[in-house]
């Protein structure tokens, strides 16, 4: 029984690592490389695997730097079962099919630009291998233990980081010798709005965890919604208008919650808000559609919501013609678009309108890979090129590290504190230095730690055998 290490290993995007066990051979994710001027070709390469050779997988959550290569595992042979559970499940086809019509916009304006004898563009998958994909999807419920295979069993439990995020216990058997392991998956902070809080493991006999944050510590929740709120208080007070680059599956809607539950503290009442985003509009539904995962405060908020938070405020800007229309606005608006590292979509349309204006706001909500235009203005570049075009920033540019997705590296510490017996750890998910900044300190709290590499194996019966929890499904 072996463990190797494929996709996000000493990196953040492309999650995927290979479980070999009871003859079988799993997948936990197959995500996108995203970021970098290398990353199109990366995504293509092929895969350290036969894609015809993999009996099963099991993806975490809806993100498509966890999701976005499964398509092209199916292109290219794969044929078995992608087991996720129900929330993820309906987010998944948001999320596939908006790539693949990207990617197949993509290659057909490369193709129109082609000089004659140069050859022809193909998108990395297009819609029928999304489809295909959704045939595959098998749901299952948290928190039920499911046989997979004999010598193989899985369970997820949430992760509390997106609707439909989950940590993946996986327990495996040859003979009889078996082995835990738990695959952190993404892990939420603890007071994310709407969701429950990350499971606490209790038993483990080793960890694959995510580290994207190891290296930093988050504003607590209450003073992250305070910042906001001044924030959205100096623009109103500046004039212009406020750019929120999100993701369209997460923050986009965390944000409408907490504007919300601020709207009249915040006197929301006088800004026009924009959800400028068809994907999220979409994951808006889904959002509202699962209140099992919400936690206490979301359950009681609900109460008064009828689907979507209550903002009489809010546009839904579904066609390019309304996302054109918001260009024309001066002043008064709060734009939520995608993408959320600003490396494509709707945004980069309302940034290049807005961010050579110091009367405007550009709140980074989430984390920004390094090569991505939300990197640059995190980064603070005093210019920036969008579509070709140099853009000055003059805008004011703020850093909401208390409203990501991710655990800080405390909040990764408490979770990996509730494991009992010190199960060794490999970090995925992460640049190096936050993977090795997380290391140090899990090593003070009693762990061995590997900071992992692409291609590294494990062979898994050679780890010390801690958890004794199969249970039956
Ligand atoms: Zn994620």
């Amino acid at each position: 029984m072996q463990l190797e290490f494929f996709g996000a290993a000493g990196e953040v995007t492309g999650s995927c690592h290979i479980v070999r066990a009871a003859g079988r051979q799993l997948l936990l994710d197959c995500g996108m490389i995203q970021g970098g001027a290398d990353a199109p070709a990366r995504n293509r390469r092929n895969f350290p695997f036969e894609p015809q050779s993999i009996d099963a997988v099991v993806l975490s959550h809806a993100h498509i730097d966890h999701c976005g290569r499964l398509p092209l595992l199916v292109k290219r042979g794969y044929r078995g079962p992608i087991y996720t559970n129900g929330a993820c499940a309906d987010l998944l086809p948001i999320l596939l099919r908006d790539t693949a019509e990207l990617a197949m916009r993509e290659a057909e304006r490369a193709n129109r630009d082609l000089a004659s004898g140069e050859e022809r563009v193909t998108p990395l998958f297009d819609i029928a291998d999304v489809e295909a994909v959704l045939r595959q999807v098998k749901s299952m419920r948290f928190d039920q233990p499911r046989e997979l295979f004999p010598g193989i069993t899985v369970r997820v439990r949430d992760a509390g980081h997106i609707l439909g995020s989950s940590s993946v216990e996986l327990w495996v058997s040859e003979g009889a010798v078996s082995r835990k392991l738990v695959f952190s998956g993404d892990l939420g902070q603890y007071d994310t709005p709407i969701l429950q809080d990350p499971f606490a493991f209790e038993a483990a006999d080793l960890v694959l965890m995510e580290s994207t944050y190891g290296d930093r510590l988050h504003r607590g929740r209450e003073g992250t919604e305070r910042e906001l709120g001044s924030i959205l208080a100096q623009a109103a007070r500046d004039g212009g208008n406020v750019v929120i680059p999100a993701f369209a599956i997460g923050r986009s809607q965390e944000i409408l919650y907490l504007f919300a539950k601020h709207y009249d503290e915040w006197q929301l009442a006088r800004w026009k808000i924009f959800l400028d985003s068809p994907m999220a509009i979409a994951a808006s539904r889904v959002y509202w559609k699962h209140p099992d995962r919400f936690d206490a405060e979301a359950t009681r908020l609900r109460a008064g919501f009828r689907g979507m938070p209550p903002l009489p405020n809010l546009v839904l800007s579904g066609s390019s013609d309304d996302s054109r229309a918001i260009n024309n606005i001066r002043g008064g608006a709060i734009v939520i678009a995608g993408s959320g590292m600003a490396n494509g979509g709707r945004v980069l349309h309302h940034l290049k309108h807005n961010l050579w204006r110091p009367e405007c706001h550009v709140i980074i909500v989430g984390f920004q890979a390094p090569g991505t235009l939300g990197r640059q203005l995190v980064d603070r570049l005093p210019e920036v090129r969008i579509h070709g075009e140099r853009i000055r920033v003059a805008a004011q540019v703020h850093t909401l590290g208390g409203l990501s997705a991710h655990g800080d590296q405390t909040q990764l510490l408490r979770w990996y504190d509730s494991f009992k017996g010190r199960p060794p750890v490999f970090l995925v998910h992460g640049e190096v230095p936050a993977a090795e900044a997380l290391a140090v300190k899990l090593r003070e709290h009693g762990a061995s730690v590997t900071v992992t590499r692409p291609g590294l194996q494990i062979d898994l019966a050679s780890v010390p055998a801690l958890a004794h929890d199969l249970p039956s499904s």
